[in-house]
């Protein structure tokens, strides 16, 4: 029985390949690197059927993760997340069957605790000890507490705009936290430079091969769930675009599997904030990579990244999915997230809020039609960014009436 059939790494810039089983960070040329399985053994060895009676985790998928032996795995259970159907936001919208995909309710309440589990996993079975990265604060948050249960010392730089609950969930991990008056870019340089001072893992986003392979997991669900039947179009909102990239990687492994009914993959979509938005530059003017993007705003505040190491691979799925990228400004989002709480009784992140309006806009402009199946990833939990709600309620004194 073999519990992963991971082979090696490769560069998908270069084509330069690397050893699975030795640390490794960028491919010499800076690209990220990717995981390669044995796709030919695993289509012999692997059939749906086997998922059936596995855990509601994203473990599930253990052959098509990297870790080797399962006493590495550092879990909390995160994963198999509810695709809820949205009925009345849809119908509102003209898309007949539009679903939530609803990460609110991974472990730290966000889906980034899918790249922590498999990056700190793998990192514990190649005998990391220490790790820092640069995190706009989900990252951050998710990768200190994963550490921490793998008993690896974390450091870890946000920006001090960065939601307030994250620093606390740093901190009681017991993460080396520190903050900078600046963005994540910022942060990236200050870690940056402790990496090269001192000789400790970069768990920054992609400069580690292994925190994508968790979030594919979101990819392979979504098509376990609807029956190996993808949907039409999903959409993403995307900082660094990790998510967006490993969705893309598990559909074309589900394809080369043999599991996916029909030929074709769903058109993905990448959501920007209009106060962060290089990757919808780039894919207008049908660019292969992304500019950094000066001053970059929104409450939406996951998807803060001006320039992200993995955008022309972001693109690259885009362009090969017939997908699109758009901008939603924060008013917009922020209205959306209401309608999403009022019509659904989901309260959605930002950031999810973002992707919900997208589907709205796109289904405006003809661009889904009302036929479609539409998959929005809410990526986590309203209750993270209590501070993006207005609030307008009346005090009353005791022995007051109800106005
Ligand atoms: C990090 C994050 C995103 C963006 O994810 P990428 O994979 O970096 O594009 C979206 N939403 C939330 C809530 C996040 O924390
Ligand atoms: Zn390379």
């Amino acid at each position: 029985m073999t519990f992963s059939y991971v082979s090696h790494l490769y560069c998908p810039r270069c084509e330069k390949t690397y050893d699975a089983s030795k640390k490794q960070q960028l491919c010499s040329c800076g690209s990220p690197l990717l995981v390669a399985y044995d796709m030919e053994r695993l289509t012999e060895n692997w059939r749906p059927e086997q998922l059936h009676d596995r855990e509601q985790s994203l473990w599930r998928y253990h052959e098509l993760l990297p870790v080797n032996d399962p006493k590495h795995i550092t879990s909390l259970g995160e994963g198999m997340t509810p695709l809820v159907s949205m009925d009345r936001i849809g119908q509102e919208m003209d898309i007949a069957a539009l679903f939530m995909k609803d990460e609110g309710l991974v472990p730290t309440g966000s889906f980034k605790a899918r790249g922590a589990a498999v990056g700190v996993s793998k990192a514990k079975e190649l005998g990391v000890e220490e790790l820092a990265m640069p995190t706009n604060g989900n990252a951050g948050a998710a990768w200190s507490l994963y550490a921490a249960r793998a008993g690896i010392t974390a450091t870890i730089v946000m920006p001090v705009d960065a939601p307030y609950i994250t620093r606390v969930e740093c901190q009681i991990a017991g993460a080396n936290l520190f903050l900078v008056n600046g963005l994540i870019s910022d942060a990236g340089k200050i870690v940056g430079e402790e990496i090269k001072k001192r000789n400790i893992f970069d768990a920054s986003t992609l400069k580690e091969p292994y925190r994508i392979e968790g979030k594919k997991t979101m990819g392979l669900e979504i098509a376990e769930q609807l029956d190996w039947n993808v949907p039409d179009v999903i959409l993403y909102p995307t900082g660094g675009g990790v998510g967006l990239i490993g969705i893309y990687k598990a559909l074309k492994e589900l394809q080369q599997l043999g599991w996916l009914t029909g030929n074709k993959l769903p058109r993905l979509v990448a959501v920007q904030a209009e106060g962060c938005a290089p990757i919808v530059e780039a894919w207008k003017d049908g660019k292969k990579s992304s500019e950094f993007w000066p001053n970059s705003k929104t409450a939406a505040f996951g998807i803060n990244v001006p320039k992200a190491l993995g955008d022309f691979l972001v693109l690259d799925a885009i362009y090969q999915t017939d997908g699109c990228a758009v901008a939603v400004d924060d008013q917009t989002l922020l209205e959306e997230q209401k309608n999403v709480a009022r019509m659904e009784g989901a309260f959605v992140c930002p950031e999810g809020a973002a992707a919900f309006a997208a589907a709205r806009k796109l289904r405006k402009q003809g661009w889904i039609q009302s036929n479609e199946q539409v998959v929005v990833l809410n990526t986590g939990a309203g209750i993270k960014y209590p501070e993006t709600v207005e609030l307008d309620i009346p005090v009353l004194e005791p022995g007051d009436s109800l106005p």
